[in-house]
């Protein structure tokens, strides 16, 4: 299927994480970047503005690295899948979309809320650490500190371990699901954030870019 450009040649870009799966901005391509995105890996746009082309970080350092590019299902928009290197805001906010809007349509500074739910899981956690009050159980464990949410996570670790040895996949789901929170508690002691562990995941894992896979493609021919 064509690529739907308007009629100044535009087409509308949206760049989403590929780590946390926020969205970090909206801006407008024509054709020439476009392809100088898909030949660089390097978000490029067409600034309505200044009339010309900029890439990402020009000026920032701020660069978005190219994972790959989705059409929607009548051409008219693009999904980057991209890496940041820093924030993607003027303003140095990670993501543009920092306003939410109240039932009145007005718009208030509001941290965008997280695109994934084990991120939003962290949050809780960390609202838990400071409320005061109400018994919680995350709050009793962060009082415990190092040893206690070691213990946890070593207790949970070895359930996790028996239920993928012989027991039902929703036993192994609901240990896994354990091991999961109690190693997010552990971090949020530390404050050692999810983001964190996952780009080091991430770094470990290979995941080509555009440029990265382009130049594969040539040295193995
Ligand atoms: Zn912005």
């Amino acid at each position: 299927m064509d690529l739907k450009f308007d009629d100044k040649g535009l087409i509308t870009a949206i760049a989403q994480d590929e780590i946390t799966g926020d969205v970090r901005m909206v801006a407008w391509m024509n054709a020439e970047a476009l392809k100088v995105t898909l030949e660089t890996g390097r978000a490029t746009f067409f600034s309505r503005s200044r009339g010309r082309l900029w890439t990402k970080g020009e000026t920032s350092g701020h660069f978005l690295r190219v994972r790959a590019v989705h059409a929607d299902c009548d051409g008219d928009t693009l999904l980057l899948q991209v890496n940041a290197e820093g924030p993607s805001c003027h303003t140095g906010r990670p993501t543009c979309f920092f306003r939410s809007l109240d039932a009145e349509g007005r718009a208030t500074d509001a941290p965008l809320p997280p695109a994934n739910f084990l991120s939003f899981l962290e949050q809780e956690i960390e609202q838990r650490r400071s409320s005061t009050g109400t018994k919680s159980y995350t709050k009793a464990l962060l009082d415990g500190g190092a040893s206690k949410i070691g213990e946890k996570v070593l207790e949970e670790a070895g359930e996790f371990a028996r239920a993928i040895a012989g027991e039902t996949n929703e036993r192994v789901a609901s240990e896994a699901a354990d091991v999961l929170y109690h190693l997010l508690v552990g971090l949020r002691l530390r404050g050692v954030s999810l983001q964190e562990v996952l780009s080091t995941l991430h770094r470990r894992s290979g995941v080509s870019g555009l440029v990265e896979k382009a130049s594969r493609s040539v040295s193995t021919d």
